[in-house]
């Protein structure tokens, strides 16, 4: 669904991404790991376009999206992000941060977007916390809100970064069981983390990146326990 092709990505003479390649398929859970700096999240905000590309290109369902900008703002519909600080708008209760995007974006009805929102909070546990402010709510909480919000714009594909890795250790399993639940439903998934429990159990694939470059990938029975690569043999020692 996703191909990346030869991306770059320099911030001035920095190359922080060197010539990856790599796909996501339709109904695949990719992990992307790899230790602080290696330009994980780089690859994310390259791939959700949130930072222009200095090289390389993307293909959605086979189309180059670089070739016209009206692609770029249809592409970007089909993606939802989910950030490790959450951003949620917090002057807005917990139902209208699912709702908002899909009014002024998507020109759904209030209706119709209260609808997909309840739907969505139920989903991820929060639909009795649909009138609570970000403020009052746990790290996890706002996680998993931010999680129904991305859902409720009906993306075809989600990418996490770090998810996880604001929250308090007692509040990561709630959010990791969510994601697990969207990998069940047959979600595609692009995930940056470090949860090395997650990436073996609900991975399709699993990409090791280092310096800008991705070093190797395989299936999580490949990476985890029989890496070809001596940077990704010493990572896991690092790590787990
Ligand atoms: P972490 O695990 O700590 O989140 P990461 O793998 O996500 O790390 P990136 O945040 O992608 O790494 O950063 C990769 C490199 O790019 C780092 O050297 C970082 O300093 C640099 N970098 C990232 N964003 C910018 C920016 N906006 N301007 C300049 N350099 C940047
Ligand atoms: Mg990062």
């Amino acid at each position: 669904i996703i191909e990346v092709k030869h991306l770059s990505k320099k911030f001035g003479t920095h190359e922080v991404l060197k010539d990856i390649d790599f796909t996501v398929n339709k109904g695949e859970v990719v992990c992307v790991i790899g230790s602080s700096g290696s330009g994980k999240s780089t690859l994310l905000r390259c791939v959700n376009l949130l930072e222009k590309l200095t090289g390389g290109t993307i293909l959605y369902q086979g189309d180059d999206i670089m070739k016209d900008t009206h692609n770029v703002e249809e592409y970007r519909k089909h993606l939802g992000m989910v950030f490790q600080q959450f951003n949620l708008f917090n002057n807005h209760d917990v139902l209208s941060n699912c709702m908002v995007g899909q009014i002024k974006v998507l020109k759904r009805t209030k209706e119709e977007a209260e609808q997909t929102a309840l739907e969505y909070l139920n989903l991820v546990g929060m639909a009795q916390y649909i009138h609570a402010k970000p403020s009052q709510l746990s790290g996890g909480q706002k996680q998993r809100v931010a999680i129904a919000r991305a859902l409720s714009m009906n993306p075809d594909v989600m990418l996490f970064d770090e998810p996880t890795s604001a929250l308090d250790p007692e509040m990561v399993g709630e959010v990791l069981k969510v994601m697990k639940d969207l990998a069940n439903l047959g979600l595609t998934m692009l995930v940056v983390t470090h949860e090395m429990g997650f990436a073996k159990e609900v991975a399709n694939r699993v990409v090791f990146m280092d310096q800008g470059v991705i070093v190797e990938e395989g299936t999580p029975e490949e990476i985890f326990n029989h890496p070809k690569e001596e940077r990704t043999k010493a990572f896991l020692k690092r790590t787990l």
